[in-house]
């Protein structure tokens, strides 16, 4: 096993080197038999996309993160959901176990690629977790990467390197009260003085904003349409930075904020790549992002299939379990092929993007295909739990708020129909 450069403690090494040389045995095991994961990364056939979920480090990394889940996250997982935010030094551990560095650059300090960072996700998830952790936690997934592209080494030590190791919070200001998913018309503005942008305009629902060290934030530096928007990396203890909490429907242990930028003075140093240039890194980001929420959402609905299986072969009504009622078995095996065929298609793309392919149709149907499955599972999950799939703080009920979001950040479902339908040739 080789060391990755930006490993620095000795339990970030293991898993980093780990990740690595498992990426060279994803490859060398084509095609072996026995080597493809099912939701827990266990054997079940060969010669598919998901043969690289299941090499012997990533089943190493899947342990530690089921570890790192069932003591570090599950027992505080209510309290966060209630104070509304995750603890900073939740952070700090996860750096220090090296999964914040996963999927980013060997230059930034990165290891391993995309796919080890979904595996945490889905990982964490599948231990108790939440779509909600994913978002609060590895928000330097959608925060930093655009940064570490640009590869400036000032740019790299400053942000990445500290927000990789868990010490600094990065956030992505991209959405306005004005523009979302039109992101050509956002109208925050940067005007160049000297040596430094001066920025005025607002930014909303930024996850983990309330708490970010840092937001990437796009900002127009140029005439209107996309060609005029550049990204920023604002420090948010900068004077005319201010910030609000929203509350919101789910994903409650993820803060969630308004920014306002009021005359903020920020280092023309801070530009992350060529003025004119954000438009094109947002939307090469947006991606992985897709992706990310792809795998969250299959792993969100496997996690309901699995707590409704438990609850169908416990559950007594009229003298037998519910697992014996056909009605019943008959949903729980269509919430199961649902999710089968979500994780089948989402990991097909994955591979095939991170291999180089042009996917950009295919991925934006594995969000939908993946955000259809869980919105269908996790409905399901809730009715076959009774009123008890409606009583707060049963994991079912927070899976079924935490879900709804999954079809609206990263891109909306009718965006994703959208990017599919001019693909296909209905542009003219
Ligand atoms: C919890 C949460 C966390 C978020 N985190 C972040 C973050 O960290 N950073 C960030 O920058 N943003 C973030 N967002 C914003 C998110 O990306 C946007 O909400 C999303 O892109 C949709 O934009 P919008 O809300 O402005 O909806 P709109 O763009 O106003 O769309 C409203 C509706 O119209 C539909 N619609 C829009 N255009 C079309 C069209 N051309 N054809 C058909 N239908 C259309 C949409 O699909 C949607 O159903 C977050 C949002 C939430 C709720």
């Amino acid at each position: 096993m080789t060391a990755q450069p930006g490993v620095s403690s000795g339990v970030a090494s293991g898993v980093a080197s780990g990740v690595a040389s498992g990426v060279a045995s994803g490859v060398a095991s084509e095609g072996r038999p026995g080597c493809v994961g099912d939701s827990e990364g266990h054997p079940r056939s060969s010669g598919s996309a998901h043969d690289a979920w299941a090499t012997p480090e990533r089943r190493a990394l899947r342990d530690l993160v089921a570890d790192f889940t069932t003591r570090e996250v599950v027992p505080h997982l209510a309290r966060w959901e209630d104070d509304g935010a995750l603890p900073r030094a939740l952070h700090a551990r996860a750096g220090e176990l090296g999964l914040l560095e996963l999927g980013f650059p060997a230059a930034a300090g990165g290891v391993g690629e995309h796919l080890d960072a979904c595996l945490v996700a889905e990982q964490l998830i599948l231990s108790g977790g939440s779509s909600g952790v994913c978002a609060g936690l590895f928000t330097h997934g959608i925060g930093v990467p655009h940064v570490a592209a640009a590869g400036d080494p000032d740019q790299i030590a400053r942000f990445v390197a500290p927000t990789l190791a868990g010490r600094m919070i990065a956030s992505l200001g991209v959405t306005e009260p004005g523009a979302g998913s039109d992101v050509a018309a956002i109208t925050t503005r940067a005007r160049r003085e000297g040596d430094e942008y001066v920025v005025d305009g607002a930014k909303t629902f930024i996850t983990s904003g309330t708490r970010a060290d840092i937001v990437t934030t796009a900002v127009r530096t140029g005439g209107d349409g996309h060609r005029g928007i550049s990204l920023l990396v604002i420090e948010t203890d900068r004077p005319g930075v201010s910030r609000s909490r929203l509350r919101k429907m789910g994903w409650h242990c993820s803060d969630t904020a308004e920014l306002h930028f009021d005359g903020v003075r920020v280092p023309a140093t801070n530009l992350v790549g060529a003025e004119g240039t954000g438009f094109r890194q947002i939307m090469v980001n947006f991606a992985a992002e897709r992706l990310s929420m792809a795998v969250q959402a299959y792993a969100t609905a496997q996690r309901c299939v699995d707590l409704t299986i438990d609850w169908a072969r416990t559950r007594r009504t009229f003298g037998a379990p519910l697992a014996q009622r056909q009605v019943v078995r008959h949903q729980i095996a269509e919430m199961a092929r649902v999710t089968t065929v979500a994780r089948t298609y989402v990991r097909d793309v994955l591979a095939r993007w991170q291999a180089g392919h042009d996917v950009v149709t295919e991925l934006a149907m594995a969000k939908n295909t993946a955000v259809a499955a869980c919105d269908a599972v996790v409905d399901r999950a809730v009715q076959l739990h009774g009123g008890m799939g409606y009583m707060h703080g049963v994991e079912v009920e927070r899976h079924y708020r935490d879900a709804r979001i999954l079809g609206i950040g990263g891109g909306t479902t009718e965006i994703m129909d959208e990017v599919v339908a001019g693909r296909i040739g209905l542009d003219g």
